[in-house]
């Protein structure tokens, strides 16, 4: 039996290493990776339908009015959102699907898709944090301190998340989320339909071979 691809939820605060992960994660792994519409202006080396689909406010207002987004937030003055049809063809494909989104827009695909598994990086230490946000290099001094400030009071949603990674390494923390999937992938609930289909040929097999 066809068995429909996992919607995984990868997030955490700004400066984490989300976005490091789910590259390393996609090299190695055959998910589908989902490209958000965001309002902010591309960053330098950023490109369009890679890294984002870059809107205007009206488009983007025009497309929630559609209810194109299966959740969307506003992040630090920018609005990003999830296409919703390209994940539900995806999933229905039995294609993996990863999203790396802000705590807010998880916290409403969790109210939405109860299978999903939701994954909440965490930075090895705050100051660690403070020097990856600085390093990115592309905020004010103002931007930076907000950034920083609402990290430090979104660590406290990870009691809402399936598991918690810490990013020491990149490489471990890869491998931490490829576990969590091998496990999710043999979970009873997810499968049980396809081992009572499978038992059906198995016990036709015992009995006429
Ligand atoms: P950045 O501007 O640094 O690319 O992203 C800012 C924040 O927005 C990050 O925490 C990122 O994970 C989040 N983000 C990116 N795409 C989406 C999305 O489609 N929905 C939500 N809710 N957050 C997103």
């Amino acid at each position: 039996m066809h068995q429909r691809g996992i919607l995984i939820v990868i997030s955490g605060p700004s400066g984490a290493g989300k976005g490091t992960i789910c590259k390393a994660l996609l090299e190695r792994n055959k998910f589908w990776f989902s490209v958000s519409a965001t309002t902010r202006k591309p960053r330098k080396g950023e490109t369009e339908g890679i890294s984002y689909y870059f809107l205007d406010r009206k488009e983007f207002v025009d497309r929630i009015e559609k209810e194109d987004f299966l959740e969307y937030a506003e992040v630090y003055g920018n609005l990003y959102g999830t296409p919703k049809s390209k994940v539900d063809e995806m999933l229905d494909k039995g294609i993996d699907v990863i999203l790396e989104i802000d705590i807010q827009g998880a916290l409403r695909v969790k109210e939405k898709v109860s299978d999903g598994v939701f994954i909440f990086i965490l930075p090895p230490s705050m100051e660690e944090l403070k020097n990856r946000i600085i390093k990115r290099g592309s905020e004010t001094p103002e931007s930076l301190m907000t950034r920083f400030k609402s990290a430090y009071q979104e660590i406290n949603y990870v009691s809402k998340y399936n598991y918690a990674v810490v990013n020491d390494t990149v490489k471990e923390a890869v491998e931490k989320i490829e576990s969590i999937l091998i496990a999710e992938k043999c979970r009873v609930d997810r499968i049980k339909e396809t081992i009572l289909e499978s038992k059906e040929g198995l016990m036709h097999e015992q009995l006429y071979d």
